[in-house]
């Protein structure tokens, strides 16, 4: 069975046993998103509490406290344990990255995302670098690469990571 090795990496394995940030948060104040991978069974339920720092534009939002909780396969549950470890503390525009980065790890990237100034003559320029957030540094998350291989197993990955899409986008709306 080549290449399952890749699939259940240790780091991998760590996260599915000793998951990060289980458990629930008060809300509100804090947003509870659920998601669901029918192909799996997967289930996941995000609390996510946005604290915004500072005073009217100016002010920052950041992803003061995130838990974890739901049941599912080891990819889907050490994907939200590590993604749960990635976003805690940054900002919700860092988390933003993040997400973009690991959708477009994960070749599920659909959308053009970089479409905000998309009304200029320019907007079929034709860039060649793709305008997301590919080079952002994953860490220990590049250790999930290896589900692309398995594509059925792609939604078990990615699932925590829409879920927390959701969460933010209702917890921040516009940021
Ligand atoms: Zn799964």
């Amino acid at each position: 069975m080549p290449g399952l090795e890749d699939l259940y990496r240790e780091i991998i394995l760590d996260h599915y046993r000793s998951p990060r940030n289980r458990g629930e948060l008060p809300a509100p104040p804090a947003r509870r998103v659920e998601g669901y991978n029918p192909l799996c069974g997967d289930e996941i339920v995000l609390y996510v509490d946005v604290d915004v720092e500072g005073e009217g534009e100016a002010g920052e939002a950041r992803v003061a406290d995130i838990k974890i909780g739901g049941q599912g396969c080891s990819i889907s549950q050490s994907s939200a344990s590590m993604m749960s470890a990635a976003v805690k503390g940054k900002t919700v525009e860092e988390a933003r990255t993040l997400i973009r980065a690991f959708k477009a790890m994960m070749s599920i990237h659909e959308h053009r995302l970089d479409g905000e100034d998309g009304d200029g003559p320019d907007a079929d320029g034709g860039a060649t670098a793709p305008a997301n957030g590919a080079k952002v540094p994953l860490g220990d998350l590049e250790a999930l690469q290896g589900v692309v291989r398995f594509p059925v197993r792609i939604k078990c990955a990615t699932l925590s990571w829409n879920t927390l899409q959701q969460g933010l986008d209702e917890a921040a709306p516009g940021s």
